[in-house]
């Protein structure tokens, strides 16, 4: 296994589980790729995501592993969720009470609770449909996969659709359609060209709640890291892969930057999938697939505060008057939006021990385009800039900042291979969902498979745990449960 961040944990557990020999070669000092930590002074900064949803994709992990979670890692809940909020003032909380999100509706714009509960009913039927029948297992025919669906269920879909277009079948209100809008940007950047489908993206935060780990998000990362070593699986961090080796169609090995070589007969690779085809396949091994379409890159700031920062609750999304033009600018313009869109989350609000007594921790990310899309662009300028800007809608006093850290999209890239910079991986546009996204195994390389955000099911962090749980199944489909370590060694193993 190349790679420990949580798709990679996720598919050695599931591996061993079935009875492999696991070895997960990291190149980082500590697990969790994306989902990291730094720590300063008392500070603890989740480094990538800091919004936790459906727990139970963790659950079930835990039970592959023969855990508990609860016994690992308490989850903390967080409600209300998420506040959005625009220049004019405007401000929508969203909360998984129904009575609360209700009233808060009512407030925003009189009479939209009854397109809420629309909007619920058919989100939630979307939902059950995308989990039960399109998302959890491997299917390589477009054909068979839409086939699993009635023409009912299919027409429910919406995914002819754009986010935008299905929002406005229920919402009026700008503010509600903007703000749900808004978490395409997870999967693709723009609500007006993802497919109308991930409607269920707030309806499942809602619905199924919003989490904080106990310690931080890395602290479900060290958790799921425990149960793969108390599992067998064997970690080993400061290892960089430099190459996949190949000979015959056939993997057949991993360098690593040292020098060393290992034989392995199979490979899975969560290094994001289109980096480990340009850069971890040698010559004539490379894919010769285009590289797909990716998610935006993020400058992300790491704010030891002093003091409470007050009027902001645990997670702000800011939107710009110019909803459109900012989605414009970052996805066709190729330029961070002059309007400003950023997201803001003080996680110390629900779990005071992130910080020290009376201080806060501070995490900003603001989307940004590509590496390409900007060549040249001094990252370190952009950032003091958008910083700034950031700081000036935020209302705070620089002065109040006693630790920070900021990462662009070129430290995103090198500190974990993330492809172009891009945050959260191959986009989840109409012709990268389901069967149309790049595989969890390689059509050219036998043994080759991959578990991550830019392979099936797709990006966030319950996605990744799927797409380790997938890539273990696609290979035990194909290469069965090893003789030589059947199940009974694995119970001993534990
Ligand atoms: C800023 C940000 C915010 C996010 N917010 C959220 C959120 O709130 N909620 C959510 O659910 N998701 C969020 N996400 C998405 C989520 O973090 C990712 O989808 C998920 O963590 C990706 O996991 P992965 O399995 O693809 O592995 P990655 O995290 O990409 O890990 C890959 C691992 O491979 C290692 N590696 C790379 N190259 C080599 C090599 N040559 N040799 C050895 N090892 C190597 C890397 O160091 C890394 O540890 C966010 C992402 C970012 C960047």
């Amino acid at each position: 296994m190349v790679g420990a961040g949580l798709g990679g944990l996720s598919a050695a557990i599931h591996l061993r589980r079935a009875g492999y020999r696991v070895t997960v070669y990291e190149r980082n000092s500590r697990v969790g790729g994306r989902a990291n930590r730094i720590e300063h002074g008392g500070f603890r900064c989740d480094t990538g995501p800091t919004l936790l949803n459906y727990p139970w994709i963790f659950e079930q992990l835990f039970e592959a592993a023969g855990r508990r979670l609860g016994d690992y890692v308490r989850l903390l809940p967080v409600d209300p969720s998420v506040e959005f909020r625009w220049p004019d003032g405007a401000r929508f909380q969203l909360s998984s009470d129904m009575n609360r999100l209700l009233a808060e509706c009512e407030r925003l714009d009189p009479g939209s609770s009854s397109s809420m509960l629309d909007f619920f009913q058919d989100a939630a039927a979307k939902f059950r449909l995308s989990f039960d029948k399109l998302v959890t297992s491997n299917e390589t025919s477009p054909l068979r996969w839409i086939g699993r669906l009635r023409v009912r269920e299919i027409l429910r879909t919406s995914i002819w659709r754009s986010l935008d277009g299905e929002l406005a079948r229920f919402f009026k209100s700008r503010y509600i359609r903007e703000a749900f809008g808004s978490y395409g940007m997870y999967l693709g950047g723009s609500p007006f060209e993802l497919p109308g489908v991930f409607s269920i993206l707030p309806y499942g935060e809602i619905a199924h709640g919003l989490w904080l780990p106990k310690g931080g998000i890395h602290a479900l990362v060290e958790a799921i890291a425990r149960i793969a070593g108390e599992t067998g699986v064997e970690i080993e961090t400061d290892t960089d892969v430099s190459r996949i080796d190949v000979a015959e169609g056939r993997v057949r090995g991993i360098e690593f930057t040292d020098g060393r070589y290992r034989e392995h007969s199979i490979v899975v690779s969560n290094v994001d999938r289109p980096s480990t085809d340009r850069d971890l396949l040698g010559g004539a091994h490379k894919s010769s697939r285009k590289p797909p379409k990716m998610t935006p890159g993020v400058m992300t700031f790491y704010w030891g505060v002093r003091g409470r920062i007050e009027g902001l609750g645990h997670h702000t999304i800011f939107l710009p008057e110019d909803y459109r033009g900012a989605f414009r600018d970052l996805c066709q313009r190729r330029r961070i939006p002059s309007g400003l869109p950023f997201y803001a989350a003080i996680p110390s609000e629900t779990d005071p021990d992130l910080a020290p007594a009376g201080a806060s921790t501070l995490f900003v990310l603001v989307p940004t385009p590509l590496l390409s899309e900007m060549p040249g662009c001094d990252w370190k300028a952009a950032a003091c800039d958008v910083r700034a800007r950031v700081l000036a809608t935020l209302g705070l006093d620089p002065a109040r900042i006693v630790f920070e850290e900021v990462w662009t999209p070129e430290d995103w890239s090198e500190r974990f291979g993330l492809f172009d910079g891009s945050a959260f991986g191959a986009s989840h546009i109409l012709r990268q969902i389901g069967p149309l996204r790049q595989p969890n195994y390689s059509p050219e390389v036998g043994g080759l498979y991959y578990a991550g955000a830019s392979t099936t099911p797709g990006t966030g962090m319950p996605m990744v745990a799927l797409s380790g749980r997938m890539a273990a199944e696609r290979i035990v489909e194909r290469h069965g449960v090893p003789e030589a370590m059947g199940i009974e060694d694995f119970a001993h193993a534990r």
